[in-house]
């Protein structure tokens, strides 16, 4: 059994998945690591805040520095230093959020330019499960048509079509030793499409199954009441992933709808941006409110930001661009969402992830952002 349900309260569910490199505890967020790299951090600095996985992304390690380049340096584990689970997205995301690049899309594949240096490329799903064994992934994800909300009706009936005809081709590809494969559902947030790129997709033998093509754009009521209905459609023995939510209410919203995987840049994109993710809410360290602020990021935090540095420190280093400021918010970030995943998770298997989950969202809604330290 690759994935074991421990404990389920209301949709929400905790467990285990198992993969080659590791276990992942469930529901799990996954930092996410572009380039092979989540940015800017160690890999032991990523495992020590509370990570099991990590993801990887095919559209950019394909172009650099190329999947041959990282198999005969030993795979992504060896040549990145993570030795723990990887889960590859299948590039299609990039693809089809870079719109302008695309050429051509047809049954077989997708033709684009690359937005490294213009050159014509094409992906097609053999060809993307190939780049990811070669990557040797402990998850592959399948190559799938992923639309940007308020896509035409017709646009959005033939990308679920495609999806389908490329999961069907994928299923049995090539894998890396021990490696697992998703399928993605597509269909955004219409109920009948979406409907139909589930059952199809759950009629083939993957090892999880995605919501894919959500959170690009849509209402967040309208993403929510999609996940209400859609997560549970997506068969209950198998790890269930939410493509692309990483925002604190936003976890704490799809895993009370029996989601069980989810990544996101935002934790680290917010870092990078200066902004720190709280329990009371996000604090932009630019604002002068923190400039002679003697506290740590978040006083519920354990993290080696929040262990030794004052706001007023973190405020210092971010508005003289240094890079230990960022690499401060990054890890503070990174250990907030992980540890908001993980104390859902303890509430899961205490069975008190409803009150957990209202006590945590009127918290993080707290005080404004802007109140000024009064010590
Ligand atoms: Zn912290």
């Amino acid at each position: 059994m690759t994935f074991r349900i421990e404990a389920t309260d209301g949709a929400a569910r905790s467990g285990v998945l198992r993969t080659a490199h590791g276990d992942i505890r469930t529901p799990a967020f996954m930092p996410v690591g572009t380039k092979g790299t989540v940015k800017a951090l160690h890999p032991d600095e990523v495992r020590a805040l509370g990570a099991d996985v990590v993801l990887a992304n095919t559209y950019h390690l394909h172009f650099r520095p190329g999947e041959r380049v990282v198999e005969e340096l030993g795979g992504l584990h060896a040549f990145s230093g993570w030795d723990g689970p990887i889960l590859t997205d299948s590039g299609g995301f990039q693809v089809f959020s870079l719109r302008d690049t695309i050429a051509a899309l047809d049954d077989d594949g997708v033709t684009f330019r690359s937005v490294y240096d213009g050159a014509e490329a094409r992906f097609t799903p053999e060809g993307t499960a190939e780049i990811q064994r070669r990557l040797g992934s402990d998850i592959a994800m399948c190559l799938d048509v992923c639309l940007p909300a308020g896509a035409p009706a017709a646009e959005l009936e033939r990308a679920v079509q495609i999806t389908t005809l490329w999961a069907e081709r994928q299923v049995d590809a090539p894998r890396a030793p021990g490696q697992l494969r998703f399928g993605i559902s597509q269909g955004a947030t219409d109920v009948e499409l979406r409907t139909q790129s589930i059952d199809e997709i759950a009629a083939l033998p993957f090892d999880g199954f995605a919501l894919g093509g959500l959170a690009v754009g849509e209402s967040k009521d309208e993403m929510l009441d999609c996940v209400e209905w859609a997560g549970p459609r997506l068969p209950p023995a198998r790890p269930r992933y939410f493509m692309g939510i990483g925002d604190p209410e936003g976890i704490l919203e799809v895993v009370a709808r029996g989601i069980d995987m989810f990544d996101c840049v935002l934790p680290t994109r917010t870092a990078r941006t200066g902004s720190a993710l709280t329990w009371e809410g996000r604090l932009n360290l630019r604002n002068s409110a923190y400039r002679t602020d003697p506290r740590p990021l978040d006083p519920d935090c354990a993290c080696p930001a929040c262990e030794r540095f004052s706001r007023a420190y973190v405020r210092h280093l971010v508005t003289q661009r240094e890079m230990l400021g960022l690499r401060l918010l990054s890890l503070h970030n990174l250990r907030f969402v992980l540890d908001l995943t993980a104390r859902a998770r303890a509430a899961i298997e205490r069975g008190t992830f409803s009150s957990f989950r209202d006590e945590a969202l009127a918290r993080l809604a707290g005080p404004p952002e802007e109140e000024p330290c009064n010590s």
